[in-house]
Formats: structure tokens, sequence, C-alpha cells
């Protein structure tokens, strides 16, 4: 049975409501493309209006700026307590708008369970320093919210990305407003009803859905925002930043995409090797930030590795996300259909060789047999472009050196990962390689604790790890002459 859906409407100074223009749009079902449910559309109007009254929860003499931090962690906590008992309901609703298949979606919630606890723990940890400064002088440091934040939301993992960018910029004492994803509004809505049982003063966080064009702009240009907290594509990261700078200088933090690289030495185990590369490209049906899209594979195990892939890729059960044997599910929708389409024409035309998969399944719904490239060259497109699906392509290199230059040989720099025996390579690959995160015979082994985010073109800060919070705070210096020497 389909999960019942709840929310549909804007969250804005803790009433519900209709957007202003009275706008909707439908919210579609990646497995058959059936409507689930019309959503209120927000564009400026509501933006304005949400950025209003999370400022008026912003102000200095407000029930939230005047609450203690660790009233602040105990409210967040009973969010995640709230999370907890929901879990089912949640991961069902994920599943339902997004096409996750639902063993992932109960992996992604209880990975947000951890989130939120160690995010919200942050907030009564907040500390400055004192500063031994020349003279007689008292000098320390206020660590402060920067203010209302704009946070827009990607479509990949709505509930982890909703827990990640919303609990961090709380913790840090700020007041939201979130966009979410256009294609996956559901669950964020659950959750901000999650938050607000939670005990959340009125106006500290709203909730605007609506399109990047229209809400997504009007937030990123709107003077009274000054942080915007982005995961995205890379064309949109840079139009953020942008409008970041033409008023009034926001902070900005941005997690855009990538093209991973993924290296198998010759001395690589392979049991371990071939799984690991399939899931690190498999998962969520390649719609993840971090996927492993260009394999590099040593020349003097390269055949032997891509027989073992295309028998691992076989086992690939495609199929409806609701049912628990499925491990990949549909693609999030039409365009993004097509778009992968586009890039598995691209790569037949541009002479890499498709040794399985490489078709579209059945004609409603939006899935793709899982797709295997071999003898993919740096230059070919699929080499270069995020493809955002269930794509693996294969590369061939013959020493660690070449594959480290090859490796950087991108605008691209979020994650990269070495499976070998010999420590040395390990050693070299994780020193040398241009990318925010780095794994050693093991893929996609992300955790709250440790800090996460790209290098070059992948974007931009950080998010997760024991300094998250900072990136929603700033530092104000107080120096006070000291009284006269008694
Ligand atoms: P996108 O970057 O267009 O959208 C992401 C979010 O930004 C959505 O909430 C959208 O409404 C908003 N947005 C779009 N244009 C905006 C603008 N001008 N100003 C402010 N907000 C705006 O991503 P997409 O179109 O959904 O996907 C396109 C590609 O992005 C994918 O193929 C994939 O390569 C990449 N992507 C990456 C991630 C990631 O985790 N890094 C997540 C989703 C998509």
């Amino acid at each position: 049975m389909a999960p019942q859906i709840k929310y549909t409407k804007l969250f804005i100074d803790n009433e519900w409501v209709d957007s202003q223009s009275g706008k909707t749009f439908d919210t579609y079902n990646p497995h058959d493309g059936s409507v689930i449910a019309s959503v209120a559309e927000g564009d400026k109007a509501d933006i304005d209006l949400a950025v209003a009254a999370a400022k008026r929860a912003f102000h200095r003499n407000s029930e939230w700026r005047l609450m203690d931090a660790s009233q602040r962690v105990r409210i967040l906590t009973k969010f995640a307590d709230l999370v907890k008992r929901d879990s089912e309901y949640i991961a069902e609703l994920e599943s339902y708008n997004n096409g996750m298949v639902m063993n992932l979606a109960h992996r992604f919630i209880g990975s947000c369970d951890n989130s939120i606890r160690y995010i919200a723990s942050l907030a009564d940890k907040i500390q400055g320093s004192t500063i031994p400064v020349d003279g007689d002088l008292f000098s320390y440091t206020l660590k402060q919210p920067v203010g209302v934040c704009g946070l827009i939301l990607p479509w990949n993992v709505p509930v982890l990305m909703f827990a990640s960018k919303v609990i961090t910029a709380l913790a840090a004492g700020c007041t939201v407003v979130v966009k979410p994803a256009e294609q996956t509004p559901l669950t964020a809505l659950y959750l901000t009803a999650l938050l607000v049982e939670a005990g959340l003063p009125k106006g500290v966080i709203n909730v605007v859905n609506g399109y990047g064009e229209t809400a997504g702009v009007a937030l990123t240009h709107h003077p009274d925002v000054a942080k915007i907290s982005f995961t995205g594509s890379h064309e949109v990261g840079k139009l953020i930043q942008q409008a970041a700078g033409a008023n009034n200088l926001k902070r900005v933090t941005l997690e855009l995409g990538g093209k991973s690289p993924l290296v198998i030495m010759d001395d690589a185990d392979l049991n371990q090797a071939v799984p690991f590369a399939a899931f690190g490209v498999f998962t969520h049906q390649g719609q993840i930030c971090i996927a492993a899209s260009r394999l590099y594979v040593h020349s003097k195990i390269y055949d032997k590795f891509i027989a073992a892939a295309i028998e691992y890729a076989k086992t690939i059960k495609v199929g409806d996300p609701k049912d628990p044997k499925s491990t990949q599910g549909p693609q999030i929708d039409k365009s993004m259909l097509e778009k992968v389409m586009g890039y598995i024409e691209k790569g037949k035309q541009e002479g890499a060789k498709l040794v399985t998969g490489g078709k579209r399944i059945g004609n409603t719904g939006y899935y793709i047999e899982p797709t295997i490239f071999v003898d993919v060259k740096d230059d070919m497109t699929i080499a270069k472009e995020e493809i955002f699906g269930p794509v693996q392509n294969i590369l061939k290199f013959d020493t660690l050196e070449e594959v480290i230059d090859r490796a950087n040989a991108t605008d691209f720099g979020l994650a990269a990962g070495i499976f070998t025996s010999n420590v040395e390579n390990a050693l070299q690959f994780s020193k040398h390689v241009e990318a925010g995160v780095v794994w050693v015979n093991t893929y996609l082994a992300t955790s709250v604790h440790a800090p996460f985010g790209g290098f070059k073109g992948s974007g931009l800060g950080r998010e997760n790890g024991f300094d998250c919070v900072n990136a929603y705070l700033e530092v104000k210096t107080v120096t006070m002459a000291l009284p006269k020497k008694c």
C-alpha cells in the first residue's frame, strides 16, 4: 500500500499555507510515473514571507536566540527520536517519491539518526577562545550564528540532505528557509512537521517548495539571507556563487557533483575490488555525487577484472523499489532517464565498448539496465561528465604515476578510491589524488563524524565532522582595555 501523504503545503511562520499565487505542481512516483500528489508551488512572494519569518525568529530577543544551547540540543535530539519513531513511514515515503530501493532507504534513515544526534550534540560545544594579544588588553572570540540560511536540497538523497543541512544550521543557532528539490518535496515536509513536534519555535524553520529558477533564485538573491548551503549540479553551484556575490556577499557552502576515479592495482584482492567497484557506481542507480564513475583497472588484471565485473552486474536485481529483493530502482524522472540514455548512446558513438546493459527496461517507470563500458578513453564524454546513472566506465592503465595524473585531469575533485595490497601505493595515491574524500580498499564509506566535501569544481566548504557548525558561524573578536595596573 502507498504511504499516506500528510503534508503538501508550504510551511511559513509555523503555519501550513498555500502559495501566494495559489499554484501547485505535481510530484511523481519514479516507479511508474504516476502522480503522487499536488504540492503548493512557492516563488518569490513566498520566499519573501519565509525569509521575513526566519528573520523575525532570528531577532536578538526572540525565543530561539534567547534559548540555552543545551535546550537546542534537547529539541534536536527529540527530533532524532521522532525520526526513529517514524522511520518505517519516512523510508516508505522516501522510496515512493524518489525511487530509492527500500533497503537503501532504511540504511539512509539509519545514518540520519547518527547524523542528527551527532550534529545536535555540537550545539552546546561551540566555543570561542581567549587570545594573548600584546599590551594591556584582554581579547577573546565569540562564535555567533550567521543569520537566516537558505538551504537548497537535491533530489537524490532528500532525507539525509535535509538532516545534514537543517540540523547543522539549527545546531549553530541559525534560522532557515528550506527549498526542497521539486522532484522530491514530500519527506522534507514530513521532517519539518517532526521538528515542530520536537519543539522548534515559530519561524525557525520555513519550507518553500518550488522550482530552482523561481523559488531557488529568489532565495539566493534575497538580501536578508546570510548564507546559502546547496547540494546539486556544478552548473547551478556556479550560479549560486555568482548570486551570493551579486548583493550581500552571502556565505556559501556548495556540495557539487563529481567524476570520481577508483583505481584497481594489479595487487588488489579482486574478490573485494569487484563488488566494491560495482557498489560504488550502481548504488542508488548511480545517482550519488561520489559514484565511482571512472574505474581505472591495471593492464595486468584488466581482462580478468572485466569478466568478473560483468558477472557481478548481472546479479543486480532491478525492480520495484518496494520489493525487498530489488537492489536497483528507477532513475528519478523522465528527464534523467533521457539524460543517462543519451550518455550511453554517446559512449557507443565515441567508440567505448558496451559489454553489458545499455537499454531502458520496459516503458513505464524510469528503469535502466546496469551498464558497463570498457576500453573507455579519458577524452570520451562518458569519462568526463557526471552521468548520474548506472553506468560503469572501465579504463586501462599501466602505472600508479600515470593513473594519478589521469585521475586528477578533471575539473571535479569530490571522491577517489584505490584497491591495493601495497601500503606504498595507498599512501602515494592518497597524498597526490585531488579529492576531498579518499578511500583505500573500501568505497562509499561516509560518516557524519568525518568532513565531507570537494576539491576544485566539486564544491566549496565541508559538511559533517566536528567542525561542521563553523560553516554557519561568524567569529567575533572582542578586545577590552584592562583596568590600570593595581
Ligand atoms: P540542480 O542542481 O538543477 O538542482 C538541485 C537543487 O537546486 C534543486 O532544489 C533545484 O530546484 C535548485 N536549483 C536549480 N536551479 C537553481 C538556481 N538557478 N538557483 C537556485 N536553486 C536552483 O540539479 P538537477 O537538475 O536536479 O540534476 C542535474 C544534475 O545535477 C544531475 O544530473 C547530477 O549530475 C547533478 N546532481 C548532483 C547532486 C549531488 O549530490 N552533488 C545531486 C543532484 C543532482
